[in-house]
């Protein structure tokens, strides 16, 4: 069999992952649940939202059920795949074009991919589940830059390539159009 070096895979990942619009990580019918920010702490169960304690919210809740295919938003290298009490399942993915944006997948039932692994769109990186500290299924779905949390709404509605993202991020303008 053929190969190629590790370096000649990178180049061309960048180059797909440059070249390749946003896609929603649930295929059918996104539907946001949660969006990013600040919000009602969403486990004070016995409280009136209006009461509840402001806590940030790091990324985007996606309407998602047990077992509905999860991909990444752009192609890139799986940097990680672990279990926490917090996160449940959950899958870290690097964007090689701009190595400083990294996307997360949150409470999957199941993980598909393992660490070093390519996932290009559309394989399946995982499938959406109840997994860590949930009320109801449903996919946490964030990007960092820089290891800084960031909206990745407009990205999403806008399908915009990862150097368009850093670009409007840059720009300052990381609000979602309505
Ligand atoms: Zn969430």
């Amino acid at each position: 069999m053929a190969s190629i070096s590790q370096n000649a895979a990178e180049e061309l990942l960048r180059k797909v992952d440059r070249s390749f619009a946003a896609q929603w990580p649930i295929f059918w019918l996104p539907q946001v649940t949660s969006p990013f920010g600040w919000r009602p702490d969403p486990h004070q169960l016995g409280v009136e939202r209006a009461f509840r304690a402001k806590v940030y919210h790091n990324g985007l809740d996606i309407r998602a059920g047990v077992g509905d295919p999860v991909r990444s938003i752009w192609p890139g290298v799986v940097i990680r795949v672990w279990q926490d009490d917090r996160n449940g399942n959950a899958i870290r993915i690097l964007h090689l074009a701009h190595p400083e944006v990294v996307s997360g997948y949150a409470h999957l039932d199941l993980t598909k991919v393992v660490p070093g692994q390519i996932a290009v769109t559309p394989t399946r990186i995982a499938l959406s589940g109840n997994s860590g500290r949930t009320e109801g299924a449903h996919l946490h779905f964030c990007v960092s830059v820089d290891r800084q949390w960031v909206d990745p709404t407009a990205a999403l509605e806008n399908n915009w390539t990862v150097d368009q993202f850093v670009e409007q991020l840059a720009a300052g303008d990381n609000h979602p159009k309505v």
